[in-house]
């Protein structure tokens, strides 16, 4: 069986939308004066699953699990409910399909524009973990921050670094965020001073979203790791690189990064991403046993970061880059993560690492691509920038192509404001 290509919603078939029939990712929000609830994106509109719920039209095991201001509902029921909700979503958003498109009355109360709608937050998060899993990202840092010639730390190739991050500030896209304020040690002084960030930065990132828990003291494999994905959201590690700077030795960031991590709405689901999987890096020296893995772990997917200013007439590209050539892949990440017995819950958010190519213009932070600030980026009308600026906005967007179509993430945008 093949799936039928093309919906009867119009602009999921031009071939340019992020949200064709293949894609089908799910997301929390509010019609005009409405709950939060689950949506399904498709082409310009959301389709209302608790209306469709209602209507019966759904599979029963998922009963009463769309009329919810989180996915984390609908997540527990587990990958077979997934599978058969996406199942016939697909068939009633289909082209060759009635049931849905036949009938007026219900088609206008369950099809939403999504210009009219509210987006929140897709999945409660109960922890944020964030990694650090690209060679070239980790090199670049390395470099300007420690030694030119050991830009590597000898244990980057052997653990898919991370850390602990903070769950509570992770927003939805478009949620606009303070500079923060924290300590800095300036060069020549002997005590740091509190101030504003003066180095504020984003970090371009994918992320996915735990769909099975997995239990205290049982380590997952790394054949087992996917399965325990729901699917994936951009992330933005917004980062002040001089709070950064003084705070993080010895026990890593924390003031730096948790004023706030932003993600895009809709989370595209490993269903929809299956298209584009595709063989892991290769890696040495071997990774040690429990890192080891044997499926195709990799997924294409094309990446942008655009910068608007205050008052720009349009955002400018400053890096394209793609997360294929992640040197550590998720399922390490999650082997890693559980080999100690670390348990991982529904809605936990693993953040990849800065996404870096080997080139300035592919670069995922503004640390790397202004090498902190000293080559600054020209944006549209010659405004520069070394770092983020008060009212700068910055967007970033993702797609896997597909042959005449694209499985896409949306964007995942969010404005500096001045420091309170
Ligand atoms: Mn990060």
């Amino acid at each position: 069986m093949t799936a039928p290509k093309t919906s009867w919603v119009e602009s999921a078939n031009d071939g340019q939308t992020h949200f064709p029939l293949q894609n089908l990712p799910y997301g929390i929000f509010s019609p005009a004066g409405g709950a939060p609830r689950v949506g399904v994106a498709i082409g310009n509109q959301i389709l209302d699953l608790a209306v469709l719920d209602d209507a019966g039209l759904l599979p029963a095991a998922a009963k009463g699990a769309f009329a919810a201001p989180s996915l984390n509902r609908f997540i527990a029921l587990g990958k077979p409910v997934w599978t058969e909700t996406r199942e016939r979503v697909t068939a009633l958003l289909s082209a060759d399909d009635s049931k849905l498109s036949g009938d007026a009355a219900l088609r206008g109360k369950a099809l939403v524009p999504m210009s009219a709608a509210t987006l929140h937050l897709p999945v409660e998060i109960p922890g944020y973990t964030d990694f650090y899993s690209s060679r070239e990202h980790a090199t670049n840092v390395g470099r300007m921050f420690r030694d030119p010639e050991n830009a590597l730390l000898p244990n980057w190739l052997e653990i898919p670094i991370g850390y602990n991050g903070r769950a509570s500030s992770v927003v939805v896209s478009g949620t606009a965020l303070h500079r923060p304020n924290g300590q800095i040690k300036l060069p020549n002084e002997a005590r740091p001073v509190f101030s504003p960030c003066r180095k504020l930065d984003y970090e371009l990132e994918m992320a996915f979203i735990v769909g099975k828990p997995s239990n205290l003291g049982e380590p997952v494999s790394t054949a087992d790791a996917p399965a325990h994905m729901f699917g994936l959201v951009i992330l933005n590690d917004w980062s002040a690189r001089d709070i950064q700077q003084w705070e993080y030795v010895p026990l890593g960031p924390f003031n730096s990064k948790t004023f706030g991590t932003s993600i895009s709405p809709w989370v595209v689901t490993m269903d929809a991403l299956e298209p584009f999987r595709r063989d892991n890096p290769a890696q040495s020296p071997e990774p040690l046993p429990y890192l080891q893995q044997q499926g195709r772990n990799a997924y294409d997917i094309d990446l942008e970061v655009a910068l608007q200013p205050e008052g720009a007439a349009a955002a400018s590209t400053v890096c394209r880059t793609n997360f294929k050539a992640m040197y550590w892949t998720m399922a390490q990440q999650l082997a890693h993560h559980t080999v100690s017995g670390c348990n991982v819950r529904i809605g936990d958010l693993m953040g990849s690492g800065t996404i870096s190519g080997t080139t300035s213009d592919s670069c995922g932070s503004l640390l790397e691509t202004t090498r902190n600030g000293a080559e600054p980026v020209t944006l549209a009308d010659g405004v520069k920038r070394g770092f983020i600026e008060d009212g700068d906005t910055v967007i970033m967007s993702g797609w896997c192509q597909g042959d005449g179509y694209r499985v896409g993430f949306g964007e995942v945008t969010g404005k500096i404001l001045p420091a309170r």
